[in-house]
């Protein structure tokens, strides 16, 4: 009888399948030399670990590449039908789901429409499963296929011990979510906040991609940051990093509906850009009043109106301070600027942001640097629930680990 391997020694060939696995995910298919070279592991330990991983069909070659004077090298690379996965967005008014290949690929979405008003967490429970029966029915993908589902919160996702999410719109104080879910649907689940799924979306496929370290800046009604760091999302103890719109950029400044004052979204994000504009009474007004002013004055910029330049100018002189203050914190080489705020004014203002940084940040923080616009809005949020999923794997969370490479 083989005596059983030490624990170290397991350990260490996880850690070797995670790299492997994750250079084959974000950068798609190459040879073993390539991938030899991009993680540091030897060409033997390359060939060790993608056996079984080839032999259980998570791996495939893919093709054949020439080398120089030996033999043709072959492509290795993810099975993309080897699984899939799901990923939710808990809209306001609307749940949807999509359903993906373990690449990525989507293969069907299913939207519903909500109640108006207090949606409680059962209600929402069920949504999602009879959604994923749906799912399920329209691609002819059968459900113990599916290796895990994300779900993107409207909300803070507190993970603690115990996962719980807090939204504040319903009237949900940290609800044990996770587990109803997972009762009812019989899948693993990760939940996260939102913000957090676009910003794995966006360094996954959008305009982050190719790059370790990144900062995706998300201005909407609220102010976030995904910080993602040697190509993992940045938590903290309890998942709550990246509140980066609650730094304060002014002492004893504006109150800010944390209850603060002088931080960064009472002034940069849209409330506190139209408050700056001089519009009354902005929290009465709904969302699509405030994109439709936001819209305004972009549009007035644009026919040189002095005052809109002003205010523009003055949103990029706080962002920038923002962006600096991340710069400063976390070194990225790229700082993807998105959010729906961001999306519609980003290009009226990042010549001045840019300069901003420059001057704020300090000279060996920002000698990589470079600050562009995010290439996803809030339709990522499904592809970033599903990143979640293979992060956690990626990760080697054991409650996706085991049913992805059982
Ligand atoms: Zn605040």
């Amino acid at each position: 009888m083989t005596p059983p391997l030490p624990k170290r020694t397991i350990e260490l060939r996880q850690t070797n399948r995670q790299a492997i696995l994750r250079f084959l995910m974000l950068d798609g298919p190459m040879s073993r030399l390539e991938l030899s070279q991009k993680t540091g592991l030897s060409l033997g330990t390359i060939t060790n670990v993608a056996g079984p991983l080839q032999e259980i069909g998570m791996l495939v070659e893919t093709g054949m590449e020439e080398s120089e004077g030996g033999r043709p090298r072959s492509i290795l690379g993810i099975n993309p039908q080897y699984g899939f996965l799901v990923g939710v967005d808990m809209g306001e008014h609307h749940v949807e789901l999509e359903l993906f290949e373990l690449t990525l690929k989507k293969l069907g979405t299913v939207r519903r429409p909500l109640n108006v008003g207090l949606i409680s967490a059962n209600d929402y429970v069920s949504a999602i499963s009879s959604g994923l029966e749906e799912l399920c029915r329209v691609t002819g993908i059968s459900q113990e296929k599916i290796l895990g589902m994300g779900i993107g919160v409207p909300g803070i996702v507190e993970h603690d011990g115990q996962v719980s999410i807090s939204i504040p719109m319903w009237n949900w104080k940290s609800v044990q979510f996770l587990r109803d879910v997972e009762d009812r649907i019989n899948l693993p689940v990760y939940l996260d906040n939102g913000a957090k799924a676009m910003a794995l979306a966006e360094f996954w496929y959008g305009a982050g991609r190719g790059a370790q370290d990144v900062v995706v800046a998300l201005i909407g009604t609220g102010i976030g940051a995904g910080v993602i760091t040697k190509g993992s999302l940045y938590r903290g103890a309890t998942n709550s990093a990246g509140e980066w719109g609650h730094t304060k950029i002014v002492m004893d400044g504006k109150p800010c509906r944390c209850g603060s004052h002088g931080c960064l979204e009472a002034y940069a994000g849209a409330t506190g850009i139209l408050n700056r504009m001089g519009v009354e009474n902005i929290n009465l007004t709904s969302d699509q009043v405030q994109i439709d002013m936001i819209e305004q004055l972009v549009r007035d910029e644009q026919q040189g109106d002095e005052h809109a330049r002003y205010v523009l100018r003055e949103t990029a002189h706080y962002l920038g301070a923002g962006v600096a203050n991340l710069v400063n914190l976390f070194n990225p080489e790229r700082v993807v600027v998105g959010g729906w705020v961001g999306m519609l004014i980003g290009e009226s203002i990042m010549a001045d942001l840019k300069e901003y940084v420059r001057q704020y940040a300090l000279p060996p923080s920002q000698s990589r640097l470079e600050i562009v616009s995010c290439q996803f809005g809030q339709d990522a949020i499904c592809t970033g629930a599903a990143c979640l999923v293979i992060e956690q794997y990626l990760s080697a969370n054991p409650k996706f680990a085991r049913r992805l490479t059982a």
